[in-house]
């Protein structure tokens, strides 16, 4: 275990049985779609790369990187365009991939701004999903999990930079933040 880990709370087995059937019910219902996977950098791309594998579907990649102004375990709901989409995506079937929706603030914002390019249709898939932390409503389509209140890091999720490339998600020490 590294420094600063608290207790692991998805394992990296049961994170891939359920990526398992997101994958599967994505691959049933974007049949005949023109499909294009937006990943929110840089947290979801653990995530990304375990789900595209599992959708059997021609399909399109695509990212943005965004970032809230505010501390590193808050976020205030001011969102800032760092890279934006490469491609046009008006018409496409666009799903969006994060890896927590926490107050929904960011997922608000990114869904507005991706609608207003008039994609044919907009869905959101989250790995993980604080429901008790909502501010704004949020309509998620796909969730991996719904957890508790807790401040999470590992499978793309940081803090601080750090504890991304773990493959499992863990509740962080509450010692090593500040
Ligand atoms: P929201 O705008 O929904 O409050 O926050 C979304 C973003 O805040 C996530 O994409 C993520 O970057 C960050 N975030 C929210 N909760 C957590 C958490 O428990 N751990 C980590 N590492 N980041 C989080
Ligand atoms: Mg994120
Ligand atoms: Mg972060």
């Amino acid at each position: 275990m590294l420094k600063g880990i608290g207790r692991v709370l998805i394992d990296e087995q049961t994170l891939m049985r359920r990526i398992d059937e997101m994958g599967e019910q994505i691959t049933r219902d974007y049949q005949g779609k023109d499909l294009v996977l937006v990943g929110i950098l840089k947290g979801s791309v653990l995530f990304l790369a375990d789900l595209v594998k599992r959708i059997k579907l021609p399909l399109v990649i695509d990212f943005m990187a965004v970032s809230s102004y505010g501390s590193s375990t808050h976020s205030s709901g001011v969102v800032r365009i760092l890279k934006d989409l490469d491609e046009e995506i008006e018409g496409k079937d666009v799903l969006i991939v994060e890896d927590i929706i926490d107050t929904g603030l960011t997922l608000n914002y990114l869904t507005e701004l991706l609608l207003s390019r008039n994609p044919r249709s907009l869905k959101i898939c989250c790995c993980l999903d604080k429901p008790s932390r909502r501010k704004v409503p949020v309509k998620v389509d796909y969730v991996g999990f719904s957890i508790p209140d807790e401040f999470v890091v590992g499978y793309g999720l940081d803090y601080a930079e750090k504890y991304r490339n773990l493959p499992y998600i863990c509740i962080l020490d509450p010692d090593e933040v500040e």
